[in-house]
């Protein structure tokens, strides 16, 4: 944007919007780095672990270049109700935010309360996470205070807005009048004119499924977002228990609503970005299988804007029923550009017991008792396909048993060869099992501890093949990001190995 547009925004702007410094960032243009920021301070140095993980975005005057997807689809919903809004970068509120009335913030994981953060900081026997500090410095910043002081409004929402129902003091202390939970395309232009006319804000706004956007009512975004992040659909066919996506409606977005946005993207000069859905290669389909040309047509539109594409989630099932059909998108995404592409994909269990009774749709058109065989054959066909994941498995479920446990073990032993990460994470209540427990450490067995070793062991191997494969290029940057990813690599073995010792 340039000075003289900017300066015409600001005039007369109501409304501001903003992240903290973990989610401003592009993480290295890699959108999986993005997990780095839900470890609590423990393995390296802070200054060291954010230039690796969450080194702050480009701005221009304090605006950024790239922002989190979510603010850029709130920031297009209030500019269509006709509002004046700028997205700041968390470092830069001092130069705008005597001009605001209401504040927007988005939130991921604000109290490090997400299953990868609950996971870490139990382990590391640490406390606060990067994301959960970074996320109260943004409102303990004393330009924020003064504004409150004088009557801002502090609206939060995203994915993490959940978390604000387990620490409903914060709101009262850091001042934050209203948190949204939900898809806010319907909602957020009349909680912003309530803030902005000095009338009363509920503290807790939980989107209706009546107040859910239908395709017509998700607006483009206007700016580029981080990583190059479009939406191609939203909501998920498969009803996992302990997942909520799986409460809301799919609706996959059509080419041209997904191409106005690659444009917006590719003509600010991000030319790498990743196709986001609950699972990509289902896009356009109604059900569990893929639908070929839809999903081939999908990626030649995405490789006309982007140099790289990547993924953010795919399942195993949709993988396994169709190899055909990865080689073919592979064929598209791998060029002389890009080597290889990430996503990441749940296998969550080894166990087909355990499958069959939180997960029976995720193994579709698959049965549950065939789960293991499953992932794979997933594994082999994204392997021939240079689609490397970072694979999630789920630790303390309520209903599972030790041969569960003993199952999951297994499969990753048999997952041995394959180029992957693959993250153990606590059970953390939430879809259909929102009301039971958390799963925590002490609650961990022998077999617990056994599955986490080996998931390390893997992840470690892999991290510094891939790490050492994304950082071989020549140049002083390149050199210095090797030598600190393998700093890294090593301080987590060194640190794994006292906490296991
Ligand atoms: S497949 Fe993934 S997004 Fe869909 S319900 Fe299961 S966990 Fe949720």
């Amino acid at each position: 944007m340039r000075e003289e547009e900017m300066a015409l925004r600001v005039d007369g702007m109501k409304a501001l919007l903003t992240a903290d410094r973990t989610l401003m960032s592009n993480h290295r243009q890699n959108e999986f780095f993005g997990f780095g920021a839900t470890a609590p301070p423990a393995v390296v140095p802070e200054w060291l672990y954010k230039q690796l993980f969450f080194p702050p975005v480009k701005t221009n005057s304090g605006v950024p270049v790239e922002a989190p997807y979510g603010l850029r689809k709130v920031e297009a919903q209030l500019t269509n109700e006709g509002f004046s809004v700028l997205t700041v970068d968390p470092d830069h509120l001092n130069r705008y935010i005597d001009e605001a009335e209401v504040l927007g913030v988005h939130v991921m994981d604000p109290f490090g309360l997400g299953p990868a953060s609950t996971t870490f900081a139990r382990i590391l026997r640490t406390g606060e996470t990067y994301t959960a500090k970074y996320f109260r410095t943004l409102l303990e910043k004393p330009e924020v205070e003064r504004a409150k002081k004088r009557g801002l409004k502090v609206i939060v929402g995203g994915p993490g807005a959940w978390q604000f129902k387990c620490r409903p003091r914060f709101l009262e202390e850091h001042g934050i009048d209203c948190v949204v939970e939900g898809e806010a395309e319907k909602i957020v232009g009349k909680l912003f004119r309530r803030a902005l006319n000095g009338d009363e804000l509920p503290r807790f706004y939980e989107v209706d499924v009546k107040e859910i956007p239908s395709l017509e009512e998700i607006p483009d975004i206007k700016n580029p977002s981080v990583n190059g992040l479009v939406e191609i659909g939203r909501g998920c066919v498969r009803g996992c228990q302990f997942c909520s996506v799986t409460l809301r409606p799919l609706r996959w977005y059509p080419y041209e609503k997904i191409e106005k946005e690659l444009k917006v993207n590719a003509e600010a000069g991000v030319r790498w970005g990743i196709l986001h859905a609950e699972d990509v290669l289902l896009y356009g389909s109604k059900d569990t299988q893929p639908y070929r040309e839809k999903v081939l047509k999908l990626h030649k539109l995405a490789k006309k804007y982007y140099d790289g594409v990547g993924w953010s989630h795919t399942s195993m099932a949709a993988v396994a029923s169709g190899p055909e059909l990865l080689e073919k998108v592979a064929e598209i995404i791998v060029d002389g550009n890009q080597e290889w592409w990430g996503a990441e994909i749940g296998i969550e269990t080894g166990s087909p017991e355990l499958a069959r009774k939180i997960m029976p749709a995720k193994c579709h058109p698959f049965r549950a008792e065939d789960w293991p065989e499953v992932v794979k054959t997933a594994a082999g066909v994204m392997s021939d396909s240079n689609l490397i994941p970072a694979c999630t498995l789920m630790v303390g479920v309520p209903q599972e048993t030790e041969e569960d446990i003993i199952k999951t073990i297994e499969l990753v032993d048999d997952l041995r060869d394959f180029e992957s990460l693959i993250v153990p994470l606590f059970f953390v209540p939430m879809g259909m099992l929102k009301d039971e427990d958390w799963f925590r450490a002490e609650d961990m067995n022998p077999l617990h501890e056994e599955l986490l070793v080996k998931c390390l062991r893997h992840s470690l191997y892999w991290t510094k093949k891939i790490m050492a494969n994304l950082y071989s290029k020549e140049g002083l940057p390149a050199l210095f990001l090797n030598f600190l990813s393998r700093f890294f690599v090593w301080r987590v073995e060194r640190k794994a190995r006292t906490i296991m010792s």
